[in-house]
C-alpha cells in the first residue's frame, strides 16, 4: 500500500452539491463526500452487457478553500466492478479507434467508515487522506 499522492483531476463546478442532496459522509475539516453510481442507459450502450450497476462507482469530494470558495474533486474507486466497467469502455474506445484515458483509481480498504488510498491532491492544492470516515490534512 502506497501513501503517493494521487493528482484528482479537476472538475469544479458552479454551486454545491448540498443544493441537491445531503452528502453521504460528512468528512469534517470542511469536506464532504458524494458516492457516485454508474448505470449506463443500457438500450444505448450494449457494450456494457452483463455489467451490472455499480451503485459506488467513485465519489465527489467537496471542500472549501481558504479563501472560503467551493472545489470539488472527483475519485473512482479500485474495486473489481469498476475495473470490468473501464475495461469494456476500453474495448469500446479501441474498436471505434478512439484513445482510451484511464481514470487513476483509489483502494478502498473499509466502506464503513471509508478509508481510501492513496491520498487525495486537489488541483487546487488541497492535500488530504479519507480515513475512517473522516478529512486527514496530508
Ligand atoms: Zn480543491
Amino acid at each position: 500500500m502506497s501513501d503517493d499522492p494521487h493528482a484528482v483531476p479537476d472538475v469544479s463546478r458552479h454551486g454545491s452539491w448540498r443544493e441537491h442532496r445531503a452528502p453521504d459522509i460528512e468528512l469534517g475539516s470542511d469536506h464532504a463526500l458524494w458516492f457516485i453510481g454508474w448505470r449506463p442507459e443500457r438500450d444505448l450502450n450494449p457494450q456494457y452487457d452483463g455489467i451490472p450497476d455499480v451503485p459506488r462507482f467513485g465519489a465527489n469530494v467537496e471542500h472549501l478553500k481558504p479563501d472560503g470558495r467551493l472545489c470539488m474533486a472527483c475519485i473512482h474507486f479500485d474495486t473489481p466492478e469498476v475495473r470490468a466497467v473501464e475495461e469494456a469502455s476500453k474495448r469500446q474506445s479501441e474498436k471505434l479507434g478512439f484513445q482510451y484515458h484511464e481514470y487513476p483509481r483509489w483502494q478502498v480498504h473499509s466502506w464503513e467508515p471509508l478509508t481510501i488510498s492513496p491520498s487525495l491532491l486537489c488541483s487546487c492544492g488541497d492535500h488530504g487522506f479519507i480515513r475512517e470516515g473522516k478529512w486527514v490534512k496530508a
